[in-house]
């Protein structure tokens, strides 16, 4: 049964949240290439809140086309970005659903803001979430559904 996509933008990347703070991931978890660090529009599903763009650095990268963000990090700026937004929604659970088109979210950054709809007329969800399993060998990373 197809799902109703959040974004309207063709599904991009690969996402892995690393739960993991002692696990820097300076390589990539799937091709064992060096990732560089470089910044995004994270579409990020908030509890109490709703959507919302937020900017955030991660590691990428390009052969996988794959975004790995530190989730202590994510945690710290996106309760940052709530107390001002949602007090009552800091600490609750989120969704890292996709990317939006930086162009567009630097541009609603000198604006005054931009409607939810037009924010989604130029975001993408991930086109796979992965996840970070540790086991004896080391970490390896394993895939999981987005649906
Ligand atoms: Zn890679």
């Amino acid at each position: 049964m197809a799902r109703q996509r959040l974004g309207k933008q063709p599904a991009r990347y690969a996402f892995l949240l690393n739960p993991h703070a002692g696990i820097r991931l300076s390589k990539c978890p799937t091709c064992d290439r060096p990732t560089h660090p470089r910044k995004f529009a994270l579409l990020i599903h908030a509890d109490g809140w709703g959507p919302l763009a937020m900017g955030k650095t991660g590691k990428y990268c390009a052969r996988c086309e794959l975004i790995i963000v530190h989730k202590n990090e994510l945690d710290a700026e996106l309760a940052h970005c709530m107390a001002t937004l949602a007090p009552d929604a800091v600490g609750r659970e989120y969704v890292v659903l996709g990317t939006m088109d930086r162009k567009v979210w630097q541009k609603g950054l000198h604006t005054e803001g931009q409607s939810l709809a037009e924010a989604l007329e130029h975001s993408a969800e991930f086109k796979k979430v992965l996840q970070l399993e540790v086991d004896w060998g080391g970490w390896r990373p394993a895939e999981e559904s987005t649906a």
